[in-house]
């Protein structure tokens, strides 16, 4: 399935479609997403963010205030879904928790918090489930362990007991991978897409690699589009119900390329609410990532025939 290409494929997304129609109303979920910090301690080979750019990149952590103020506009542009996400900083910490607990004792049920901050301890994260974030996303990111490991100088292992960790304190959780790594087999993806039925995860991601500046990688191939796309369609055959955003890096490898995301079973779409001079040293996939705004997710959303919805509330 995964390398079904031309009318196969369209066949694929056909299926995938008719189940997102039937389990979730066709609704696109909207988030609004705030990058909190570009300061990380791990040091993957595809992240311009890595520990051993420390000293090129001009480092931020943002204030409690910060975090406020754009989860404000968040929540005054219509959106109620907020991902906090950054570099792995445990300093960052005190400032989401505390930033947390002001969103939520202001707005209460009307907001839902996700946070995509890395591996931290049990502890840690019970912090930040009692400041108010409900789901939290750890992407395994791919399931070859000799890979992992290579590429982030860590074991996996890690991050998958993080998952079982963060499901046994009652967060909804989110995991996925980068599709289409130097060095990854096509056998290694099909695994990965087990760890969402293995793992009974909430949320499920998957992104073309970007061979991004500045990194070990930089000169390898961009991801195949396809091959994401054919991933998306398959959890969401083999997963109903599952949340699959349909990432920017389907865009930035190609115009129309979130359009694709929808079109194979994503529901999901993030608005970037970080502010400019944040959003400027927060280099994920290099200077000249593709920054998705509200105009652009209304845009694609129509375009696929499905409908923007909010906390169950259709905003357009
Ligand atoms: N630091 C946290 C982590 O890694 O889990 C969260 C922030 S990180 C920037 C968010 C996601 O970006 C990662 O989970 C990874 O999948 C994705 N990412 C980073 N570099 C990438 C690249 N070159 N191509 C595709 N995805 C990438
Ligand atoms: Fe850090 Fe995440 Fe980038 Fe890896 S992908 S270097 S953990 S910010």
């Amino acid at each position: 399935m995964l390398k079904v290409r031309g009318e196969e494929q369209e066949q694929l997304f056909l299926a995938a479609r008719a189940i997102r129609k039937a389990y979730t109303n066709d609704v696109v979920s909207l988030r609004g997403v705030i990058e909190v910090t570009n300061v990380c301690r791990v040091n993957c080979d595809y992240c311009p963010m890595r520990r051993d750019n420390i000293k090129k990149n001009e480092r931020f952590n943002m204030s409690e205030d910060d975090i406020f103020r754009m989860a404000e506009m968040i929540i005054s542009s219509g959106i109620g879904i907020i991902l906090i996400q950054g570099g792995e900083d445990r300093n960052i910490l005190p400032a989401v928790e505390k930033a947390v607990r002001r969103i939520v004792s202001v707005y209460k049920d009307s907001v839902e918090i996700i946070l995509n901050l890395g591996n931290f301890s049990k502890e840690q994260y019970i912090r930040l489930r009692d400041a108010g974030a409900s789901s939290y996303i750890l992407k395994h990111e791919t399931s070859d362990s000799s890979l992992f490991q290579r590429l982030r100088y860590e074991p996996l292992e890690d991050r998958l007991n993080n998952l079982v960790v963060l499901k046994s304190i009652g967060f909804n959780v989110g995991s996925g991978l980068i599709s289409s790594l130097p060095g990854q087999s096509i056998e290694s993806i099909a695994e990965d897409i087990q760890i969402a039925l293995d793992y009974n995860v909430d949320m499920f991601s998957v992104s073309p690699f970007i061979p991004a500046p500045n990194t070990p990688l930089h000169l390898s191939p961009a991801g195949d589009n396809d091959l994401a796309l054919n991933a998306i369609a398959c959890v969401r055959i083999l997963r109903p119900s599952i949340l699959i955003p349909s990432v920017s890096a389907l865009e930035k490898n190609g115009p129309g390329g979130q359009y694709r995301g929808l079109s194979a079973g994503a529901n999901v779409m993030t608005v970037n609410f970080t502010d400019i001079e944040h959003q400027k040293k927060y280099l994920i996939y290099g200077k000249d990532r593709f920054v998705v705004t509200k105009d652009h997710v209304k845009l694609t959303v129509e375009k696929v025939g499905m409908r923007l919805q909010h906390n169950n509330v259709p905003i357009m």
